[in-house]
């Protein structure tokens, strides 16, 4: 079994920026309100722009999978487990996203993380996250 993300028209934009190592995520024209990259309209605007996001945020919470991970890019840092966790983004918006490249003990609620870039099954680059103190991936 694999995992791979292929984009779409919708997800174009957001993808283009994945493959040159930017998150991106959405922000409403009108209110100013920063929203998910899945969002498409707010109650005040039905186009939403993309903008950069910094790529850092805090945990707010995460489960640790068992079972035999989809892809190696999705692993823990000793390649045995998946981590998903919840990221809220500097910006605001919570993202759902595999933390990668720690071990799963070592996380902490609020702990400072930055996105990195992984691509299950050669695919789409997708975000990740990963403590910031963890040096060495792109
Ligand atoms: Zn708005």
């Amino acid at each position: 079994m694999s995992f791979r993300v292929e984009r779409d028209e919708l997800s174009s934009p957001f993808f283009e920026g994945t493959d040159g190592g930017t998150l991106l995520i959405r922000r409403c024209p009108n209110c100013a309100q920063a929203y998910r990259p899945q969002v498409e309209g707010c109650g005040d605007s039905d186009s939403l722009r993309w903008e950069a996001a910094k790529g850092v945020g805090t945990l707010v919470s995460w489960a640790v999978d068992h079972s035999t991970p989809l892809d190696n890019s999705l692993t823990s840092l000793d390649g045995s487990k998946v981590i998903f966790g919840i990221i809220e983004l500097d910006e605001g918006p919570w993202l759902q996203v595999p933390i990668v490249g720690c071990d799963p003990s070592s996380l902490e609620e609020g702990m400072e993380m930055r996105v990195c870039f992984i691509r299950p099954g050669g695919g789409e680059a997708i975000p990740a996250f990963a403590p910031r103190h963890v040096g060495g991936l792109t």
